[in-house]
């Protein structure tokens, strides 16, 4: 079988270190806001090329917290890919806050920036952009709003660790960004993690505050804060992987190649990548007009697949409020969209088998 993600392979080739640093931490008894989460957050700052990183809970609350540490809230209106994962409109709705959808281009999945200045009002705060699937939004345009409507631009980087637009980092694209280190992300914990990255120091201190009790010197409240942190196990995992996530983009890198180039079927579209340096792929997610019979054909050659995502945010029964209304190319995306295995830890025969199996369907 071709497993969608090995999880297990993909941990298990830094074993003997992961095991190593979880022992020091067991020697010394320190498991919250210790030496592990500095360190890593300092080399995923430097990682990403920006000033400051913060390891908190989860990628939910990274954009949570960031929308809350600039004081958005009831009132204000934060732009956003309507084919986005739910968190990202979680996040903005969390703080009372008003997502404002705007429809993704179909050729890049990512959000259309054609589309966003018609949806900019006065009540316009943000644009949260969604680097999907692993690729960098591309920011131009995106930037020039920005400066010209006095927005901040924040990045939902949670899939896409290490992509590149310009020759910069995702987590140093924007004002702020919030990472996600779920198991199954590009660089994935033993469990939940998330962390903020931003060159803006005031806000650094501000969400380092926000995510520890809204307390900034110990039991001294400056905010109604809450707890989100990371794990000193956790941190100390990243801290080992992190070392391996270049070579492991490159190898998905070198899988989609692959695949873009072997694949050659009528019935499938390939994903498309702007500059190989700007796709981390996260997901190798491919279109076809019968996907449901796609995935069973896939399922019975012994193929693992996932739908990212099979309900668009706007037809979510937790949003009724939207349910009648009609974002056509979102709608297309989510009615066809099936992703394929793809992984560091996938072996060449299994590249060739998913390859014939997808050329094989008729
Ligand atoms: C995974 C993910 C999140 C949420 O991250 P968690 O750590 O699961 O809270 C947010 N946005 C996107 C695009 C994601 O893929």
């Amino acid at each position: 079988m071709i497993k969608f993600l090995d999880l297990e392979k993909i941990n298990n080739r830094f074993r003997v270190e992961i095991d190593t640093r979880i022992k020091t931490i067991l020697d010394k008894g320190w498991y919250l806001q210790g030496d592990e989460n500095k360190k890593f957050a300092q080399n995923f700052a430097d990682y990403c090329g920006v000033k400051h990183a913060w390891g908190v809970a989860n990628g939910l609350d990274a954009l949570t917290l960031i929308i809350r540490a600039y004081g958005f809230g009831a009132g204000d209106e934060i732009i956003v890919p309507s084919n986005t994962y739910i968190a990202s409109i979680l996040a903005i709705s969390q703080n009372g806050a008003t997502p404002v959808l705007v429809e993704p281009d179909i050729n890049t999945y990512n959000i259309n920036p054609d589309l966003i200045e018609e949806k900019i009002t006065p009540r316009t705060k943000a644009i949260m952009v969604v680097h999907l699937y692993g690729q960098a939004v591309q920011m131009e345009k995106i930037w020039q709003l920005a400066q010209k409507y006095k927005l901040k631009v924040i990045e939902d980087a949670a899939q896409g660790h290490g992509a590149e637009y310009r020759g910069r980092r995702t987590g140093n694209l924007s004002d702020a960004a919030g990472f996600s280190f779920y198991p199954g992300k590009n660089l994935g914990c033993l469990g939940d993690g998330g962390a903020v990255t931003t060159n803006d120091e005031e806000l650094y201190n501000k969400i380092k505050a926000l995510a520890n009790y809204g307390s900034d010197v110990k039991y001294h409240n400056l905010y109604k804060g809450v707890n989100s942190r990371l794990d000193e196990i956790q941190a100390a995992v990243l801290d080992v992987k992190l070392k391996y996530l270049d070579a492991d983009n490159q190898k998905r890198r070198q899988i989609s190649e692959y695949y873009r180039q072997n694949i050659k079927n009528p019935l499938i579209t390939l994903p498309q990548t702007y500059d190989e340096k700007a796709h981390v792929w996260h997901v190798f997610a491919v279109r076809t007009p019968e996907r449901e019979r796609f995935q069973k054909y896939l399922t019975d050659n012994g193929v693992q697949t996932l739908i990212h995502y099979p309900t668009p945010p706007h037809k979510q029964p937790a949003y009724t409020e939207w349910n009648t209304r009609s974002y056509p190319i979102s709608e297309k995306i989510h009615s066809e969209i099936i992703s394929l295995p793809i992984s560091p830890v996938m072996t060449d025969t299994e590249i060739q088998q998913l390859v014939d199996i997808v050329n094989a369907y008729k």
